[in-house]
Order: C-alpha cells, then sequence, then structure tokens
C-alpha cells in the first residue's frame, strides 16, 4: 500500500489510530461516549483485512445489538469494499453463541436442528415440571423460576454451581428443577436463551479439539460495549481468546500476513498509546480464571483481543451485567495495551459539559476526560422544560418535533424520544397518530402490541362485540381456569354447528351435559362475568368498568403473583392502558382508536421520529434528542433505588448520562407535575438528577402554557415556577433537603387533571416498527 496511510486511518486522532494498528496482542479502549470506540472497531476490522492480516472468516466480532452488527457490516463494507459479505462472525453473544452449537449440537447432546424456547413456551415447561413436583404453582409461580435460571445462566452456572441458598429454594427442589428442567430441554431437542451460551462454554471447556479449531480459526476478536458483558459471556470470550502457543497453526495464516510477518514490515505498536504493549507469557495459574485454561499448557501466546468500553455507561448491572470485567481488563490480559480517547466527536460543548457533571455525582468509577471542539455560540444549550402532564409533555415535544421538521428541515430520522419506562410511550404513540407524525418504536413490541396490553383488549372487545370469538379464545383461560384445549375444541363444534359465536356456545353448553362438571363451572362462572360486564357498559363510567373486568376476571391479579422481572413492568403497561381511555366517551370509540392504531402502515423505508427506551439507545447517536419523565420515582426509577440502594442510584444516574450523550446538538429534557403512577395521580417532583446538572450548559424554559387552558398557576409550587431562573440551580433542591422535604409534603395525590378536548383523527399516518433483538439477543 505504499508508505501513505490509507484512506480509512487518515480522519482519525493519534490515541485512535494507536487502537486500530495495535493488531496484535491484548488492547482495552476505555472511553467516554462519543470519543469513537465503536468507530475505532469497525476500522481496524477494516484495516486487518485491508491488511491481510486474517480472512474475513476469521475475524470474530461483538456487538451488543443485532442493528449495531448491521451497521457495523454496512460500514466495515464503505471503507473496504465488498469483503463484509463474508464476516459470518459478526454479530451478538447469543447469535455467534447459537452457531457455534449448531455445529457441535450432538456434543451436549443436541441435534443440529435444535430449537430454541420463547419466553411462553419456556414458562409453560417449567409450571409443568413445578406440578410435577407436587408444588402449588401459585405459591411456587414459574415466572420466579425463570427469573432464577436467568440469574444462574448470565453467572454460568450449571445446576451442581448454584449456590446452597438458591439449590433450597422452590421447597427445597431449586437445584433440583434447574437439572430437571435442563434434562426435559434435552429431550425435547430445544434449549432456551441462556443455552445458547451455556452450552458453547460447556462443550470448547469439554472438547479440547474443537476449542483447538476455533483458536485458529478466530485470529482477532473484537468486542463493543464491553462494560456490559456478564460472566457468562466473559467466561465464553476467554475461553475463545487464550490461545495456547503450542495451538497455533501456522499455516493458517494468510499469505499477506506470513509474507509480512517473515519481512519483518508489520511494526510493533507506537508508544502513542502510553502503555505498554509487551505481551507477559504468565502462567496460567495468575489469571483470575485458571479453570478456564486448564490443562492447556501454562503458557499463553498473543492474543489478539480489542474491547472497548465505557464503566459510565453500564446500565445493565440487574441483568447480570459486570462491570468488572472491564475494570480488571488488564489483570486477565497481561501485557494489555490500554488506550484512552478523550476527545469526542458526536456532541456540542454543552451537551458533554450537561454530561460530564451530571456523571461525575457517582462516585464509583474511574473517572476520566472528555473535550470536544465543537464550541459554536450558536449551539443550544440543553433545555429543561415542564409540563402538566404526560398528554401534555407529549403534545409539547410533538410541536417541538414539527418546528424542527419546519424551521431546519430537520430529519425525522434524526430524531429520538429516549424513555425510561415502556408504559411511557402510550401518550407519544397515541400523539403521534393524531398528528399523522411517523415514528417507529425500537427494541420492543408497540405498546398496544405487547402481551398484557392484547390480553386486557381482548376483555374489552368480548365485553363489547360477544361474537369476537378470537379475543374470546384468546383469554377464555388466561389466566388459567383448567379450560384446557379439549373443552375449547368441544365449544367449536358446538359453536360452529348451530352457527354461532363461541360465547354464546358456551352459554348454551353449560346448560347441557356435553362438559365435565369442572369444566362446565368454571365456564358457567366465565359466561355469568361477562354477561354481567356487558350489562354494566352503557351505565358504569368505562375507565372503572375496564379496571374491574381486569380485577374480578382475576388478570391483574395473575400478573401480580407473577415474581418476573417482567411483572412490575406489565403492571404499568395495564395501569396506564386504563389511563389512556380516559380520552375516550366508551370503551367502543377506544376500541375503535387502538384498531386504527394497531393497523397503521409498516414501512422501513420512511422518516420516522424514534421511540425507545434508554437501554435500547446505547451506542447509538441522533441530532436531537428528548428525554422525557425526569421526575422522581420514574427517573430515577424507584425501583431501582428500593433494590439497589446507592448503586441502583448510581446505575440510573448513568442511565441519565447513557441519554444525555445521545445527542449531537440538542438535548431536551422533560418533567411533568403530575403523573398517575400506581394507578393514582400522583403531583410529582422534579428529578434529583435535573439538579447536578450545571447551570452554565442549561436553560430552563418558560413553561409553555398554551395548551388546555393551564395557566401559570396550574404549575403550582412545582414545574416551571421552580425552574424558572438560574437561581433554581444554584439554591437547588438537592442541595437544600428542607426545600424537597417541603415538596413531598404537599406531594399528595392531585386531583384527576380534566380532560381535554380529543384532537380530530388525521389520516395519511405511516408507521412502522423495527423488531430488533433485545440486547444481547
Ligand atoms: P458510545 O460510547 O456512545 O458508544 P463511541 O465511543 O462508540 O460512543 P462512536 O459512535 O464510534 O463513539 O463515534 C461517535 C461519533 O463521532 C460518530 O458519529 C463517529 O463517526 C464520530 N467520530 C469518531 N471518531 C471520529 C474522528 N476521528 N473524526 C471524525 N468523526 C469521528
Ligand atoms: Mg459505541
Amino acid at each position: 500500500r505504499g508508505t501513505s496511510a490509507p484512506d480509512y486511518l487518515s480522519g482519525l486522532n493519534p490515541e485512535q489510530r494507536a487502537a486500530v494498528e495495535t493488531t496484535e496482542g491484548p488492547v482495552l479502549v476505555l472511553a467516554g461516549a462519543g470519543t469513537g470506540k465503536t468507530r475505532v472497531l469497525t476500522t481496524r476490522i477494516a484495516h486487518i483485512l485491508a491488511t491481510g492480516r486474517a480472512y474475513p472468516s476469521q475475524i470474530l466480532a461483538v456487538t451488543f445489538t443485532n442493528k449495531a452488527a448491521r451497521e457495523m457490516k454496512t460500514r466495515i463494507g464503505m471503507l473496504v469494499g465488498g469483503q463484509v459479505e463474508g464476516m459470518p462472525w459478526l454479530g451478538t453473544f447469543h447469535s455467534i453463541g447459537v452457531k457455534i452449537l449448531r455445529r457441535h449440537a450432538e456434543l451436549v447432546g443436541l441435534k443440529p436442528n435444535f430449537t430454541i424456547l420463547d419466553t411462553d413456551d419456556q414458562i409453560r415447561l417449567i409450571k409443568q415440571l413445578i406440578q410435577a413436583e407436587n408444588l402449588d404453582d401459585k405459591r411456587w409461580p414459574a415466572r420466579t423460576f425463570a427469573t432464577m435460571l436467568d440469574g444462574w445462566k448470565n453467572k454460568g452456572l450449571a445446576p451442581k454451581d448454584i449456590p446452597e441458598g438458591d439449590a433450597r429454594a422452590f421447597a427445597g427442589k431449586g437445584r433440583h428443577l434447574y437439572a430437571a428442567y435442563q434434562a426435559r430441554l434435552m429431550t425435547l431437542n430445544a434449549c432456551d436463551f441462556g443455552d445458547l451460551l451455556m452450552h458453547p462454554i460447556a462443550l470448547l471447556k469439554a472438547n479440547p479439539d474443537v476449542l483447538a479449531e476455533y483458536h485458529r480459526r478466530f485470529r482477532y476478536i473484537l468486542v463493543d460495549e464491553y462494560q456490559d458483558t456478564n460472566v457468562a459471556q466473559y467466561m465464553w470470550l476467554r475461553l475463545l481468546a487464550q490461545q495456547p502457543k503450542s495451538g497455533r497453526d501456522e499455516t493458517a495464516r494468510p499469505p499477506v500476513l506470513r509474507q509480512a510477518q517473515d519481512e519483518g514490515t508489520m511494526s510493533r505498536p507506537s508508544a502513542a498509546a502510553g502503555a505498554s504493549s509487551q505481551i507477559a507469557e504468565r502462567s496460567s495459574t495468575e489469571l483470575p480464571h485458571p479453570e478456564l485454561v486448564e490443562g492447556r499448557g501454562s503458557a499463553a501466546s498473543t492474543i489478539n483481543i480489542c474491547c472497548v468500553g465505557d464503566d459510565d455507561q453500564s446500565i445493565y448491572g440487574w441483568r447480570g451485567a459486570e462491570v468488572d470485567n472491564i475494570l480488571r481488563f488488564d489483570k486477565d490480559f497481561p501485557g494489555a495495551t490500554v488506550i484512552r480517547l478523550e476527545r469526542n466527536y458526536r456532541s456540542t460543548g454543552h451537551i458533554l459539559g450537561a454530561a460530564s457533571h451530571l456523571i461525575a455525582h457517582n462516585e464509583d468509577r474511574l473517572g476520566k476526560t472528555l473535550f470536544t471542539d465543537r464550541a459554536d455560540p450558536e449551539d443550544p444549550k440543553v433545555e429543561v422544560n415542564a409540563g402538566w402532564d404526560s398528554e401534555e409533555e407529549a403534545r409539547a415535544i410533538g410541536e417541538a418535533i414539527e418546528d424542527l421538521q419546519r424551521r431546519e428541515n430537520h430529519d425525522l430520522n434524526d430524531m429520538a424520544i429516549l424513555v425510561r419506562a415502556s408504559f411511557q410511550m402510550r401518550s407519544f404513540e397515541d400523539r403521534f397518530v393524531t398528528m399523522g407524525l411517523n415514528y417507529r418504536v425500537i427494541g420492543g413490541p408497540r405498546f398496544y402490541e405487547r402481551m398484557e396490553i392484547r390480553d386486557a383488549l381482548a376483555y374489552f372487545r368480548c365485553v363489547c362485540q360477544p361474537a369476537d370469538d378470537l379475543a374470546f379464545e384468546r383469554i377464555v383461560n388466561t389466566p388459567k381456569r383448567g379450560l384446557g384445549d379439549a373443552t375449547v375444541r368441544l365449544l367449536h363444534d358446538y359453536a360452529r354447528e348451530r352457527q354461532i359465536p363461541i360465547i354464546a356456545a358456551a352459554g348454551e353448553m353449560v346448560e347441557t351435559e356435553e362438559l365435565k362438571p369442572k369444566p362446565r363451572n368454571t365456564l358457567r362462572g366465565v359466561v355469568a362475568d361477562f354477561r354481567r360486564w356487558s350489562e354494566l357498559l352503557p351505565t358504569m363510567k368505562h375507565t372503572e368498568l375496564a379496571e374491574q373486568i381486569l380485577d374480578e376476571s382475576g388478570y391483574t391479579e395473575m400478573w401480580q403473583n407473577d415474581r418476573s422481572a417482567e411483572a412490575p413492568g406489565r403492571l404499568e403497561n395495564l395501569k396506564e392502558l386504563i389511563r389512556s381511555m380516559e380520552e375516550y366517551e366508551s370503551l367502543p370509540s377506544f376500541l375503535e382508536h387502538v384498531a386504527l392504531v394497531m393497523d397503521a402502515e409498516q414501512n422501513a423505508d420512511t422518516d420516522a421520529v424514534s421511540i425507545m427506551t434508554l437501554h435500547s439507545a446505547k451506542g447509538l447517536e441522533f441530532q436531537t434528542v428528548f428525554l422525557p419523565g425526569w421526575e422522581e420515582g420514574l427517573f430515577p426509577h424507584q425501583r431501582a433505588l428500593d433494590e439497589g440502594g446507592r448503586s441502583g442510584l448510581e446505575e440510573e444516574r448513568r442511565l441519565a448520562y447513557v441519554g444525555i450523550t445521545r445527542a449531537k446538538r440538542r438535548a431536551k429534557i422533560w418533567f411533568v407535575s403530575n403523573r398517575r403512577i400506581h394507578g393514582l395521580w400522583q403531583s410529582t417532583i422534579p428529578s434529583r438528577f435535573l439538579d447536578e446538572l450545571p447551570e452554565a450548559h442549561v436553560e430552563v424554559m418558560e413553561a409553555n402554557t398554551s395548551y388546555g387552558g393551564y395557566g401559570a398557576s396550574g404549575f403550582g409550587g412545582y414545574g416551571a415556577s421552580r425552574w424558572d431562573g438560574g437561581n433554581a440551580f444554584k439554591e437547588s433542591s438537592y442541595k437544600t433537603p428542607g426545600w424537597k422535604r417541603a415538596q413531598a409534603a404537599q406531594a399528595g395525590f392531585a386531583e384527576t387533571p380534566p380532560r381535554r378536548g380529543g384532537d380530530g383523527w388525521s389520516g395519511g399516518r405511516t408507521r412502522e416498527i423495527t423488531y430488533d433483538a433485545e440486547p444481547g439477543s
């Protein structure tokens, strides 16, 4: 390639360039948001390919989401052209895990065509096992066990390895149930998500020849978002990265590499990194996980692994991620080159200043410097806006989006709304549909498509429209009532013969002898319930009726008894569903609205605003970012505070840091004075994180009181008046607990804000959804 640097290197700063060109030996890039970590990884792959150091199939590159993997492929393609078609080992831990497992399934007792269970299958299976042990599955819920399983598998623990306390869980049957579950999966030729890592770890450990094959194959390993790897992912990486010296197969080197090495033209990394890049040869027993290198000689050879991450962006602690993995990298990989990047290329000085100041409130961090050259006096400060309630928040953000479109020709694709909790999405989805504004929900189903919402809607549909067979079938046995498939089949046959709806068939059949006594009695109860609810429909307030239906049917209770990690979120969503009905006259008019929303067009190529959780925004960037819901209890989230204490709070603060640093130019934060939490309207207290933003980089916006007839007085002692000048920051609530206590004392239950007039339906909307896998899957 001659002496001048190839194009893809010329735009990099010296530290980035060192990270790209230090191809041999372990490298850790530890750096703040927007400093080009992901860009370094991408360029590094391009460099490895362009210089012939490896074939595409010899590079293992791990990203956090499938979306990130796709983006990386595209970018590498742009840098080197074409070759990425053959990058089969670029993906998430799970997608790569499944690939390894398919190749060697028989080594763990599976067939290569094994199936991967979804959550529903998994729960059903666990429930059967619990019942088989004669345990009451109400007292010992399957979902609780599923959450425990997930925890064990995140830690890489097989049944024999789980802690004694866990082994005694579930009436002393914890370990036994785990083992029985794994055995059952084997007979079903199936595995769950956790197994996609656990099985490869087991098979690589047990089969040195297979492991050696991968050691020969993967000449370069790269990992993005290393701060969020869990123990199992870490073990898996360590296995693949520990290359025993004797295991190297010289002939496996691509010709260009051999030539470069032989000619001595492949230079060692420069000293620009500021750290030694000597590869120490140490005994494996000095490594923190000696068992991983057991029996494979005592000296580790060059490990070409490059991990990039940011301890300040570790936000998956609640799912078993261990930020320690990044902190002990240089112990795990002796002689590692540690590179720090300090220049941020993404954001303006204001955004960076605000985010850095906020995260400095965490005690548990390495601490690092970040700077940017972008300091245009025209740059907007980080905005803090106050609103009355979530509807107004959605309305105002919708207007701000249209305004940016109008005034600056701002692409919708370059805007995002980042929420703390998924229930917050509902008001934005509803509002945008009404406005005819394109949006996409990233990282999960749209609000009305979530399982619990569909279930609840099915109940309401049956009440409003008794001929809705599909809805009835969905919930006839949800929650579980012992009305199995056989009963449903009988109902079907009866209904078809007489050409009547199934619920009518049920009404008739319970008067006959065709069903066994037990299902007959149960069904009689169900039919009576629906009859009663239908009779209440014309007279009762629809939101109350809806709540009553979910209560009396046992549906709410089902989730209350559920100990799984998702259950609280599902209950929140159900409450949000009832809340959203308030804007409609009746249950039927609400259902009509939902049908229209659900039917909206889905088009992947349109210009659209993204709505997603802060968690799934990791690694992404947008010109403008909206950050709604900065209120105590929501953000920081109460659950994180209750369960995590100080470290819970710090993880929330990292999430706020991730949120702000997604913005290139504009970050607009919102908080409202009234939010319905746990089903009750509450006056809310602005998030403590607002007090932690530096005055110099923040502008507190005038409260916009033009909506809905709330005068400035509507904000009472909260919201805008608290935030109407720089003083709010000097005399911040955080530093003056007296103020906070006074606020808390006042923060009783507020009156339900009056309903607002509806906005007419505007057509012509196009919307889409990206069903991206959850991070890591
Ligand atoms: P995060 O921590 O949020 O994942 P990151 O460190 O991975 O951030 P990147 O996404 O790689 O950062 O880079 C942030 C932005 O800066 C991107 O738009 C990238 O293209 C740009 N960028 C990175 N390095 C340079 C550079 N040397 N010159 C110009 N732009 C750069
Ligand atoms: Mg990144």
